[in-house]
């Protein structure tokens, strides 16, 4: 298989993992991009509806482990929706967009395939140390106090972005930085049509050495209108008292003033807004590129940019 790029970082003129995504995610062990098995008919299944898979590196392999797992292998999903097959390209290309052209902290990934070719979508585990040591860490389900028995079946998407700053605030001492970092994955979950950025997709964890809680990477990014099309633009509202600006009624779509407005909400400076903002918004060439070395079909890839460039149109008006 000639894959021609390489599988963790897109860069051309590979033909496996290059030096640097094999320091990265493997401590610098040469890693191959291809597993010695084939996908299993049943797995150590961590949780969620996917399918996931725990693997831990065992001198230069990986192989599957019911504990201790250091990555998660996500393979191609079953189910109804559509291209299902480029899930994990897809998964792999926002991701990485997000680390290498917005500079976004995310989980380390990489696509990886089964020995018949198959292709996954491989994630590195955040919340373990180097020694072993699990950090503790809650998604905003958990934080907010949230599940299926208290709130109902719909308990991950009843709540606002706006909400979630406010906990944010409650709990993160280094609220000033973070809620920047927070304002820009949000912004880019819209830009890239992430309809599926729930509660259980922003976590926070605890630093060991300091004892405050930080975000953790982000992850589970991904364009959801390749599988969903006609999907809610955002998966859960922007504001919290329903509260909608001018445009927003007459059109029924989220544009810049609905972004100046939460920003201003969850206390971002105007002149900080301002740079943020443009910055998030002019970086076409690169997310071109990225995606023209992307792993998805040729006619996902113009459907993935033509998104971008709707949702580009719209944050520029
Ligand atoms: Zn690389």
């Amino acid at each position: 298989m000639n894959i021609n790029r390489c599988p963790g970082c897109l860069a051309p003129g590979n033909n496996t993992y290059c030096k640097k995504c094999i320091k990265k995610l493997f401590n610098g062990k040469k890693v191959s991009h291809i597993l010695t098995f084939d996908r299993p008919e049943f797995g150590a299944s961590i949780s969620g509806i996917q399918i996931k898979h725990s693997l831990k590196l065992e001198n230069n392999n990986l192989i599957l482990t019911e504990k201790k797992g250091e990555y998660i292998l996500k393979p191609v999903p079953s189910g109804q929706f559509e291209n299902l097959g480029q899930l994990p390209a897809n998964e792999h290309l926002t991701m990485q967009i997000a680390a290498q052209v917005y500079k976004i902290n995310t989980a380390a990934n990489a696509l990886i395939f089964f020995s018949d070719n198959q292709v996954a979508y491989i994630t590195k585990r955040f919340d373990l140390l180097s020694d072993g040591i699990k950090l503790l860490q809650e998604d905003f389900a958990q934080i907010s106090q949230r599940s299926e028995e208290t709130h109902g079946k719909n308990y991950k998407y009843d709540f606002s972005y706006e909400e979630i700053a406010g906990l944010i605030k409650k709990y993160v001492n280094a609220y000033p930085v973070e809620i920047e970092s927070y304002f820009r994955i949000v912004l880019f979950n819209y830009l890239f049509s992430n309809g599926d950025a729930h509660l259980k997709n922003f976590s926070l964890y605890r630093n060991q050495s300091y004892g405050d809680y930080t975000l953790t990477p982000f992850y589970d990014l991904l364009n959801t209108t390749l599988h969903v099309p006609g999907e809610k633009d955002m998966a859960l509202e922007l504001f919290k008292d329903g509260f909608e600006t001018e445009q927003f009624r007459l059109a029924s779509k989220y544009t810049k003033p609905d972004f100046i407005e939460f920003a201003e909400r969850i206390g971002i400076n105007k002149v900080r807004l301002n740079k943020i903002y443009n910055k998030m918004l002019d970086n076409s060439p690169e997310v071109e590129n990225l995606v023209s070395q992307s792993f998805l079909l040729d006619s996902l890839k113009s459907q993935y940019l033509n998104n971008y460039h709707l949702r580009l149109d719209r944050l520029n008006s």
